[in-house]
């Protein structure tokens, strides 16, 4: 049970003013920024532009499905399915990920009813907040940093306890992201709901009647929009629409789930410890920096599918702008690291950063495997 690997410490991040120099630079530059260009932090044109091109998309692809042009040939109709997963990735990347953070918009009202495309893609909205949220105070911290929480299935972090299966898992791991999303869809938001009490740093959480009756009725639209409806109303088998729902969830499942682990699970990165009194010695920003790398930053095309996932340092930083400034945002953190003597990490493309992905995954599967537990900001004190 995961209850009984979460920490019982509160961890908190002790900093002190030298360590907080950076941070305090850094924030004053993007303000200064968003003040001498008079733009919000929110939403722009281009946002706005992409949301409805995201609700043009998921029309069109569920629209292609439902007009039973393509139930004749089974490879088109696992055709047309994969296009709406993919587009179900892009909402999730661009739209669902800024209105959870509330960066879409300064409206907390826009922001809730945006929050729903998560549940119109499958997920919960409410438990993305809540875990979402866990990864993104603790990155790399055993124990609350719930996206390294795989109930022993993989080693992504040296405390996690080693077991013989980890051995293979530089091979397996990749099989088995394949099976994030439809994992998301059918079984992770039940297990968490039903399962566990304690989310990260969150302990003995009691959810509230509405967000139980919420998943289920969510996860029934979901469920009758894309595999009930078609079922019925398709003019192939019910068998067929069933693979090909299947089908739907695996390549942008291990889009999505690639996009992200790169970011914080590679060789390279660090992965701090709490003291005895739950503190982590550093500033929040050092210890992102310390423990999240970029990756393709100059693609502009790349940036705008995954909605700024790939600029990951500054989202963990200010994770309340919305992610059509982060190409601007990266450029001023860039150089506020150079000034202050900073280490900013990233890779040129994305198939650099897989290799440190597997090498790292390769690393661990050694149960006494050496990992940094700091990085340089231990120097400031
Ligand atoms: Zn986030």
């Amino acid at each position: 049970m995961l209850k009984s690997m979460t920490s019982s410490k509160r961890v908190r991040f002790k900093s002190t003013p030298a360590k907080d120099n950076f941070i305090k630079d850094l924030r004053r530059r993007a303000e200064d920024y968003f003040e001498s260009n008079n733009i919000s932090k929110h939403a722009n044109a281009e946002m706005y532009f992409k949301t409805v091109f995201a609700v043009i998309m998921w029309l069109f692809s569920y629209g292609l499905i439902m007009s039973d042009m393509f139930s004749h040939s089974t490879l088109q109709l696992f055709g047309v399915y994969l296009l709406l997963g993919f587009v179900n990735i892009f909402i999730a990347f661009n739209i669902m990920h800024d209105a959870t953070h509330d960066a879409y918009s300064r409206h907390k009202w826009v922001n809730d009813i945006m929050s729903y495309s998560m549940d119109f893609i499958g997920g919960n909205q409410y438990l993305f907040r809540r875990m979402h949220g866990a990864h993104h105070g603790y990155v790399n911290i055993h124990g609350i940093d719930v996206t390294m929480e795989t109930h022993g299935q993989f080693r992504f972090s040296p405390d996690e306890p080693w077991l013989p299966k980890h051995k293979w898992q530089h091979f397996y791991t990749f099989g088995l992201y394949t099976l994030a999303h439809l994992h998301w869809v059918t079984v992770k938001d039940f297990k968490w709901f039903f399962g566990e009490s304690n989310i990260g740093n969150q302990k003995n959480i009691q959810h509230p009647m509405k967000e139980y009756v919420s998943l289920f009725i969510t996860k029934g639209v979901y469920y009758g929009l894309t595999l009930i409806l078609p079922m019925i109303y398709l003019s192939t088998s019910w068998w067929i629409v069933f693979l090909a729902w299947i089908f739907m969830h695996l390549l942008p499942g291990l889009t999505f789930a690639l996009m992200f682990q790169v970011t914080h699970v590679y060789d390279g990165t660090t992965y701090p410890l709490p003291d005895e009194k739950g503190n982590i010695e550093n500033n929040y920003a050092l210890h992102v920096l310390e423990t999240t790398a970029d990756f393709s930053r100059k693609s502009k095309l790349g940036t705008w599918l995954m909605g700024g996932i790939n600029i990951h340092v500054i989202h963990h930083i200010f994770p309340k702008v919305c992610h059509v400034h982060y190409p601007a945002l990266t450029e001023i953190l860039r150089e506020t690291c150079e000034d202050h003597g900073v280490l900013y990490q990233e890779n040129e493309t994305f198939m650099q950063a897989l290799k440190k992905h597997y090498v790292i995954l390769k690393h661990l599967s050694h149960p006494d495997a050496e990992v940094p537990r700091v990085g340089k900001s231990a120097a400031l004190v």
